[in-house]
C-alpha cells in the first residue's frame, strides 16, 4: 500500500458517524463514577502498550478517576518498552468484571484479549480502537482505521476530538506507539499525518534519542551473539513465494537458555531477516514452548502475508502479520511454503 489517504468511508476508514459514536462512548466514561477498563492485546507490543497508556492519561485529564489498564497474560513489560504511566497497570485477575467503558487497543480479533474477552459482554459500553484491516468487527462501538500507521494515531485523533490536551507523558507514550509499528517511520504508511501527529508529539519535549536508543539500538551482548547464531542458520529458498524469494530463521528455546536471554529479546530479530534482498518474504520462528512458535512474517509487497496469518488463525497487516504456530518448525514452514505458493 503506497502512503496515501483515501476519503473515510470508501475504503473501510472511520467515518464521521464513527468518529461521533466513539466520542459519545468515551463521555459515558466520564459520567461521576463511571468505571473504566482499559486493555491491549496479549503479548503486547510498543504499539499496544503505548497506545492504550497514551489514552489513559488523556482519560485522566478529562477527570476519569476509577481507570484500570491491562493486557491478557503475565502482568511484565520488557524492559525497552517501560514508558510512563505505567502504575496504572494491574494483573489481568484485578480487572473490574463489568466495568462502564471498555475500551480495546490494537486487538485485531477478540481472540487477542484472551480470558478478558468477556468484558465485550459484561462491559455497558465497549470501544474497539484499531488499525488492522483484518479486525473481525467485533465491540459495540468499533473505530478501525486500516490506513492508520498505529491504534496510537486513532487514539491520538480520539483525543483531539475530545479536546484533550497533549502532555510529555501521554506524548512520549503515542510516540513509543507510533515509532515502534512505524518502523522509525519507515513503512508503508508513514503518511504526512503521521509524521504531523509525530511533530505535535515531538514539541512536547520528549526526548526522542534516548526514546530510539532505548527501543531499538540497545541490546545485551548475549542477545547480540544469539542473533548471530540464528542469524547463521538462516535458509533463502529463492524458488518459493511465487519465484519472488523466501527466507526463514528459526530461534529455539534452547538458543535463548544458551545466551541467557529472555524471550522479548527476539522481537527485534525479524529485522535481521527482513532485510534479505533476494526475498520478498521473511519468516522468523520463535519458540515458545516444545512444539508452539510465535511466528513472525514480513512481505516488501508480492505477498500478502496477513492472509497467510489469518489462514493460520493469526492476523495483522499486509506487509507485516503473525500467528501462533504448533507442531514441529519444518511443518510450520511448510505450511507457510504451501500457503505462498498457493497465492502465486
Ligand atoms: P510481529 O511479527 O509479532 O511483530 O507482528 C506483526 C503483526 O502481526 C502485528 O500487527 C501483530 O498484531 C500481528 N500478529 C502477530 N502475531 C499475531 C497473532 N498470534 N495473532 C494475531 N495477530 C498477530
Ligand atoms: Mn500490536
Ligand atoms: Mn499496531
Amino acid at each position: 500500500m503506497k502512503a496515501t489517504t483515501p476519503a473515510a468511508g470508501t475504503t473501510g476508514r472511520p467515518t464521521e458517524q464513527d468518529w461521533a459514536a466513539a466520542v459519545d462512548a468515551v463521555r459515558t466514561g466520564l459520567r461521576p463514577g463511571a468505571r473504566v477498563l482499559l486493555v491491549c492485546h496479549v503479548n503486547p507490543d510498543g504499539d499496544a502498550l503505548g497506545s492504550m497508556l497514551g489514552f489513559a492519561q488523556g482519560l485522566r485529564r478529562l477527570g476519569v478517576t476509577s481507570l484500570q489498564c491491562t493486557f491478557p497474560g503475565p502482568l511484565t513489560v520488557p524492559e525497552p518498552l517501560h514508558m510512563p504511566a505505567m502504575d496504572l497497570l494491574i494483573p489481568e485477575a484485578e480487572a473490574d468484571p463489568a466495568p462502564d467503558l471498555l475500551v480495546t487497543f490494537d486487538a485485531a480479533s477478540e481472540s487477542r484479549l484472551g480470558a478478558l474477552v468477556d468484558r465485550l459482554e459484561t462491559a455497558t459500553v465497549s470501544l474497539v480502537l484499531d488499525h488492522h484491516a483484518s479486525n473481525t468487527g467485533f465491540g459495540k462501538v468499533s473505530l478501525v482505521d486500516p490506513c492508520a500507521a498505529a491504534t496510537s494515531v486513532v487514539a491520538a485523533e480520539l483525543l483531539r476530538r475530545l479536546d484533550v490536551p497533549l502532555d510529555r507523558d501521554m506524548a512520549e507514550c503515542l510516540y513509543i506507539a507510533l515509532v515502534t509499528d512505524t518502523g522509525s517511520f519507515k513503512f508503508d504508511l508513514t503518511t504526512p499525518e503521521v509524521h504531523e501527529l509525530a511533530a505535535r508529539l515531538v514539541a512536547t519535549g520528549i526526548d526522542v534519542g534516548a526514546i530510539s536508543r532505548r527501543i531499538f539500538d540497545s541490546r545485551p551482548f548475549g542477545a547480540v551473539r544469539l542473533f548471530g547464531e540464528v542469524m547463521g542458520r538462516a535458509q533463502l529458498e529463492p524458488a518459493s513465494a511465487g519465484g519472488r524469494g523466501l527466507v526463514y530463521a528459526v530461534a529455539t528455546l534452547d538458543d535463548l537458555r544458551k545466551h541467557d536471554q529472555p524471550p522479548y529479546v527476539l522481537e527485534a530479530l525479524i529485522d535481521s531477516v527482513r532485510c534479505v534482498a533476494e526475498a520478498d518474504v521473511a519468516l522468523l520462528l520463535k519458540q515458545v514452548a516444545p512444539t508452539e512458535w510465535a511466528v513472525s512474517m514480513r512481505s516488501k509487497g508480492g505477498a500478502d502475508v496477513s492472509r497467510i496469518a489469518v489462514a493460520m488463525g493469526g492476523g495483522g497487516h499486509r506487509l507485516a502479520a503473525g500467528f501462533t504456530g504448533h507442531g514441529t518448525a519444518e511443518e510450520i514452514i511448510d505450511a507457510v511454503r504451501e500457503r505462498l505458493a498457493a497465492q502465486g
